[in-house]
């Protein structure tokens, strides 16, 4: 890329972290504390970022999309988790259902399910998790079974994000039952096909507003159109989506934590003891200080490995060679520790307030709480991180 349109890039994501903010601070703070004590879908917000192109950002410009990178999805994350967790938490989850697609689907399947997005604004869900495959997630049970034109799916989705308000899943289920990795392909299943439901809608402690659910599929009919890429090759488009979604959730985290921040030094700055500011006091200071440091290391990493990402390579032993796995697992784990550290240290500086509902920081640190959990634990990027640091002293001794 040279120089002149590297300016351009940077010109344009600037423009749209100012748009997204603007949106994120008229329209979505003001529903954030309502959407968590409520517990339901804001489907206010859906419509809003069907509304606002948020929802398309990375579908291609000739399918209604606006052809936007894995750095405009952080910048998005971002700026919307800096007002809400669960409204961000929507998405993501439909980015994520439908980034198999982008990598792997057919210009057919890429016209049917994208202007499904664009034209019906249907929302999309991944499902990848099964109650006995969580980290483990190869071990998954649901099954795909070919009967002439048709797959008949079946088994059992849970922790399905978007689970009861999506229109299309992509499903991950195994035509080789035992073999692992081997036999993984993925499915996108509309959600009027016979034989699939939606489960239970789990409570949550944080991330409220977003829809968690069961998906149950017995004996579901699903075209042979619906497989997207190759018969058994879903799990390594599994593991590429989760490299390109990972630094959305690294910025979903640096949003909340941006947000919590905030909010804090605005207390603080206000709050009088001991006849002084708190925020006159050292060890508030040091406190922020601190803060808005991790914050500021957490965005840096997320954004470079967004620009790795943005590279747009879609091939796993490429992706892994350039770096994207460790990248993105680092800007996951490392930007949701500190969304958690700086959450919980928010708390502390409001004192009592701190942990009352009247105070949005108690909620933020509920919702930064499962960013250290889900696309994958952080121990399990800690385990990604650390076989791509050693992985050149181990070939050695092989050989
Ligand atoms: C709110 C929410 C939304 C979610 N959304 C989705 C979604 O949209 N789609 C989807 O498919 N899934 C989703 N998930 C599932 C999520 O990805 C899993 O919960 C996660 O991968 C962990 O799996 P588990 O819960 O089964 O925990 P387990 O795998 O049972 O892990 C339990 C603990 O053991 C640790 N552990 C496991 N293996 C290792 C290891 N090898 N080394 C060290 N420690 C290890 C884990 O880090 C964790 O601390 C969601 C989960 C939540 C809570």
């Amino acid at each position: 890329m040279d120089i002149l349109s590297l300016e351009m890039k940077e010109e344009r994501n600037r423009l749209l972290r100012e748009s997204v903010r603007q949106i994120a601070v008229s329209k979505v703070a003001k529903r954030a504390a309502d959407i968590d004590a409520a517990g339901v879908f804001p489907w206010d917000m859906a419509e809003l970022f069907f509304q606002q192109g948020f929802l398309s950002i990375m579908l291609p410009e000739e399918m209604g999309g606006m052809d936007g990178d894995i750095t405009a999805f952080c910048i998005i994350s971002e700026e919307i988790a800096h007002a809400c967790g669960s409204s961000s938490l929507m998405i993501l989850a439909h980015a994520v259902g439908l980034m198999p697609l982008m990598m792997a689907g057919t210009d057919e399947q890429k016209e049917h399910f994208f202007g499904r997005v664009a034209k019906d604004h249907a929302l999309a869900a991944f499902a990848l998790t099964e109650a006995e495959a969580g980290s483990d997630a190869a071990s998954l049970k649901t099954t795909a079974e070919l009967q002439k034109d048709y797959y008949v799916l079946n088994g059992r989705k849970v922790f399905v994000t978007n689970g009861g308000a999506a229109d299309l899943y992509a499903i991950f289920a195994t035509t080789k039952p035992g073999s692992r990795t081997e036999g993984i392909s993925v499915f996108m299943v509309e959600k009027d096909t016979t034989g699939f439901s939606i489960g239970k809608r789990e409570e949550k402690l944080g991330m409220r507003g977003s829809d968690t659910t069961d998906l149950i599929l017995e004996n579901a009919v699903v075209p042979k159109e619906s497989l997207v890429g190759a018969e058994g090759k879903g799990w390594e488009l599994a593991m590429m989506t989760l490299n390109l979604s990972r630094p959305a959730i690294g910025a979903q985290a640096v949003g909340i934590a941006q947000g919590a921040l905030d909010f804090a030094m605005d207390y603080a700055a206000k709050r009088v003891q001991f006849g002084q500011k708190l925020a006159d006091f050292q060890g508030v200071q040091f406190m922020l200080a601190d803060m808005a440091t991790v914050v500021e290391a957490a965005r840096a990493l997320v954004y470079k490995a967004a620009a790795l990402l943005d590279q747009r390579v879609y091939e796993r032993d490429k992706m892994s060679a350039i770096g994207v796995d460790k990248l993105s697992a680092m800007s996951k784990s490392y930007a949701s520790d500190i969304a958690m550290k700086v959450t919980i240290d928010a708390v502390q500086i409001l004192g009592g307030y701190g942990y009352l509902r009247d105070y949005p920081v108690e909620r933020m640190m509920r919702d930064a709480k499962v960013t250290q959990i889900f696309e994958g634990s952080n121990q399990v990027q800690r385990v990604i991180i650390a076989r791509n640091l050693l992985r050149k002293y181990w070939d050695k001794s092989l050989t």
